[in-house]
């Protein structure tokens, strides 16, 4: 691990041609030629930690050997890649894996859509179906929520900085306080509630409430059980759909599959993306409730539909992890060993750190922006790739690889304390 971060000439090739609006080559900068499990390897022979685990969509690792085989396998065979949403083995093969594996389960039932293959396509689709079942125009989120960047999306989603750039007026959604946003004495379903019962809170009736259970881009805002059911009570008794974003912390990232099962909800739609093909092949769908699928046939459509690659990865993962409760098991004890590691850094330095998640989805609340961005960079140069959430980018965001092996897990968790104390000891660098 560790060496100092050189910029790469080659870096300065995406100076001159890549648009400015990349992101990630400038926070992490190195030119990463592979990568396994946990660890991704630089160009100029780095180890690194990846604690960011592609936002989410590599809950089992990068190239994950395992799952791996499976699409090796089918490419080898000539099997349909791409069939837009024509039926194939593929298909068949997930619908049914997913329907008895995940859903019957867990005393679930939901009809299977394939949207395109971006999450936010996928809240596209629930928006325009919550709407066109209802007749109602509004959506309910929740403030510092995200959910993505076309207009629909963003339009639902708080950061301003996105929402400016969209470049038009945003319209159809409304802003809620989200759990504890007002501090911990504030119900704030209760302000929910009043104002949507209120013939004259100037709120109109939602087509659907939409909610994440854990806000990861938002700051790893975590919402309680009583505050999710009051809100799914809420949305059944004025009649709008409940829809929950699982793009982020679903896929076994809070310790079950879905991020709402610990509060046994039982939402009208659930969107899924992210590590939904288990190999960050580009996967998206929607889980819909029979009564609201009211689609007429092609009324969402889309070119890469359930792409059949991803769909026979999605299968083998949840072949692999899903068949018994082990890996869940695995995830919440590995959650809860992370939580006391960091819960114990945040004491060691008092500064009002903060430690907040669910499973293996937590964040270190640096309080100060500057502290979070020092720290996340030296982490860097160490051998860690450590992003940043919240408002002001001022939460450091643990989504290792739920497969981590805990000899990574700790020698990144130590970096991290480290480069926090380096940060610390040098106040002139935030
Ligand atoms: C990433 C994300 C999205 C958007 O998914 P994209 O694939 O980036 O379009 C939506 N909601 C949540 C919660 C996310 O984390």
């Amino acid at each position: 691990m560790g060496g100092a971060v050189r910029e790469p000439r080659q870096l300065r090739v995406l100076e001159a041609l890549e648009s400015n609006v990349r992101s990630y080559s400038r926070s992490f900068p190195a030119i990463f030629s592979r990568a396994r499990g946990s660890i991704m390897l630089t160009e100029d022979g780095r180890k690194v930690i990846d604690f960011f685990s592609g936002a989410g969509a590599l809950n089992y690792g990068h190239n994950n050997h395992e799952i791996k085989a499976a699409i090796t396998e089918y490419l080898a065979s000539d099997a349909v890649v791409h069939g837009l949403d024509m039926a194939t083995p593929a298909k068949l093969e997930f619908m049914e894996t997913f329907n008895s594996v995940i859903l019957r389960e867990r005393g679930l039932q939901y009809r299977f859509q394939f949207t395109g293959p971006t999450g936010a396509n996928a809240i596209e689709a629930a928006l325009k179906l919550s709407r066109k079942v209802t007749g109602r125009q509004n959506i309910i989120s929740f403030t510092q929520g995200y959910h993505g960047m076309s207009l629909g999306a963003i339009a639902a989603s708080g950061n301003r900085f996105y929402r400016t750039g969209s470049g038009v007026s945003l319209s159809g959604a409304t802003f809620m306080p989200y759990d504890r946003y007002l501090g911990s004495a504030v119900d704030t379903a209760d302000y929910l509630r009043k104002a949507l019962l209120d013939e004259s809170s100037g709120i109109d009736l939602p087509a659907a409430i939409l909610v994440e259970t854990v806000q990861a881009e938002g700051g790893i805002n975590v919402a309680g059980r009583e505050w999710l059911q009051s809100i799914q009570a809420i949305a059944r008794s004025v009649g709008a759909l409940f829809v929950v974003d699982d793009i982020q912390v679903g896929c076994g990232r809070t310790g079950e599959f879905f991020s709402f099962e610990f509060a046994e909800l039982s939402p009208d739609i659930v969107v899924l993306s992210k590590s939904l093909s288990g190999y960050g092949l580009p996967l998206s769908m929607l889980l819909i409730k029979e009564q609201f699928d009211a689609w007429r046939p092609g009324e969402h459509t889309g070119t890469f539909r359930g792409n059949n690659l991803a769909l026979v990865s999605a299968t083998a993962a949840i072949n692999i992890y899903w068949r018994s409760r082990t890996f869940s098991q695995g995830v919440q004890r590995t959650g809860e060993d992370m939580r006391r590691r960091l819960e114990a850094i945040a004491s060691e330095h008092g500064n009002g750190f903060a430690v907040r998640g669910r499973g293996m989805a937590l964040g270190f609340d640096c309080q100060v922006a500057e502290i979070a961005e020092a720290t996340a960079l030296k982490a860097f140069e160490k051998g860690l790739i450590l992003e940043r959430c919240g408002p002001d980018d001022q939460v450091a965001k643990f989504l290792p690889a739920l497969t981590i092996d805990s000899e990574t897990l700790n020698q990144g968790l130590e970096i991290f304390g480290e480069s926090l104390v380096e940060t610390l000891k040098r106040p002139g660098s935030w």
